[in-house]
């Protein structure tokens, strides 16, 4: 079973900030800004490109949680960030949303 997968079973602790039925976020291991959350589908979606017609229900119920798991983590300004695939440099191949924020970004993305 996937890493995420176990931390969704509870088989592996996470600092869980929020969750319900579809979806649970909790703190990135290892931050690198000030807020750094990452929410993902209880259903087991390796990435992006698994993301079908059945199961993007779990992708638009993550979008509308993420302004409400931000604000409870202090911050209204915020970057959404997905890696897809080993050059985008995913690490866990289950479906993750990274909010980061809490640090003044810059326009940038690389
Ligand atoms: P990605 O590179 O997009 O696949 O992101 C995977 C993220 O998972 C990285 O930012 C890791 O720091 C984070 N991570 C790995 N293991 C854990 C864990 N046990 N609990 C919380 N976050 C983790
Ligand atoms: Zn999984």
């Amino acid at each position: 079973m996937c890493l995420f997968c176990e931390i969704i079973n509870g088989n592996i602790p996470s600092a869980k900030v929020y969750e319900d039925d579809m979806i649970l976020a909790f703190k990135d291991i290892n931050p690198v800004a000030p807020v750094h959350i990452l929410v993902t589908p209880k259903e087991h979606i390796a990435c992006v490109n698994d993301i079908t017609a059945e199961n993007s229900k779990f992708v638009s119920h993550i979008f509308e949680k993420i302004p409400e798991i931000a604000k409870s983590q202090g911050i209204e300004s915020y970057r959404v960030i997905n890696n897809c695939g080993e050059d985008a440099g995913q690490t866990v191949m289950h479906l993750h949303f990274h909010i980061i924020g809490g640090v003044e970004m810059g326009e940038k993305i690389l």
